[in-house]
């Protein structure tokens, strides 16, 4: 499974210091006309919970749906839409097809879950973000404690400004996650006061703990930090049984990743697995 969702990737972008400055205008360029056109597909891949063995929610992941190119992931041009800015643009139209989309979901019946939603540091830096969320609530309909926003520890840096910004998020009943938990440099003392619910545990660590002694003690001590502080915790990158029963072991709250499913359209993901599942 882990090979499938390997497929189809073009290297078109990496931001490596030989890449021509032509070649980065024209991507540049490309990447405006993209905005412009909406040229852009979520992928969806299911959060499982590890009690019930159900779907409690999904990430909302994009893909460029170039015309020529094909499917192009997020690493080719998330960079360069960072750099750019255009990363806020494309943020909106994220936010707001992944609202719809599960509002979609919760109109034809199936069971409510959580839709989460990557931000960027523009995103998260820019004025008021919580009242373009509460908008975007408001216009799709979506109930707010449907919608989690992921962050990432470095945009918690400035703490006092991250502190606010996560208490006006919070304040609209929307969950937030802290994004690849363990590779930045979260103090567990401000991790406390932020206003957050879950952590997800990086693929990095998951990828060998059943072979690597310390990253298992790091994964449990993580997870017996969070319970403490009352957080949840969700593991990304469980491609394996063996990694899937330490989780359990462990008291992992959910985990995400190949094992059960790779990130899949709107449409595969209704008929593979909500079918299934009783409402
Ligand atoms: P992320 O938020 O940490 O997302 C998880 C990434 O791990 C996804 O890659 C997913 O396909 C991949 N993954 C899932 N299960 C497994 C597994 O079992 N093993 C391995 N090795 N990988 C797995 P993807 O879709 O290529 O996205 C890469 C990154 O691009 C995301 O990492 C996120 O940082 C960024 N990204 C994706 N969509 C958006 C978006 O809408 N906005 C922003 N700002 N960033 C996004
Ligand atoms: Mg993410
Ligand atoms: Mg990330
Ligand atoms: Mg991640």
């Amino acid at each position: 499974k882990a090979k499938e969702a390997g497929r189809n990737t073009y290297v078109l972008y990496a931001p490596s210091m030989d890449q021509s400055s032509h070649e980065r205008l024209a991507l540049e360029n490309a990447l405006r006309k993209a905005v412009e056109r909406e040229e852009w597909v979520l992928h969806y891949q299911p959060q499982i919970d590890m009690n019930t063995g159900q779907i409690v929610g999904v990430e909302a992941l994009i893909r460029w749906k170039h015309p020529v190119y094909k499917l192009i992931p997020p690493s080719e041009f998330i960079p360069l839409a960072e750099e750019t800015g255009l990363i806020v643009p494309i943020g909106e139209w994220v936010l707001k097809e992944a609202c719809l989309q599960n509002k979609r979901w919760q109109d034809s019946g199936f069971p409510k879950i959580r839709i989460a939603v990557n931000l960027s540091t523009a995103q998260f830096m820019k004025k008021n973000l919580y009242k373009t969320v509460e908008k975007v609530l408001e216009e799709t309909g979506l109930e707010p404690q449907y919608l989690e926003l992921e962050i990432t520890e470095t945009m918690t840096m400035d703490v006092e400004k991250a502190s606010a910004i996560l208490d006006e998020l919070s304040g609209l009943g929307i969950q937030i996650s802290i994004d690849d938990f363990g590779t930045g440099y979260s103090s567990l003392n401000y991790l406390k006061q932020f206003s957050i619910h879950r952590l997800k545990i990086d693929k990095s660590f998951i990828r060998d703990i059943i072979s690597d002694e310390s990253n298992a003690r790091i994964v449990g001590a993580i997870i017996a930090m969070a319970h403490h502080l009352g957080l949840h915790v969700i593991a990304e990158g469980v491609e394996t049984r063996e990694q899937m029963s330490f989780l359990k072991e462990q008291k992992c709250d959910e985990i995400q990743g190949y094992y059960y499913s790779p990130p899949l359209p709107a449409e595969e993901l209704k008929t593979k697995y909500f079918k299934s599942v009783t409402v």
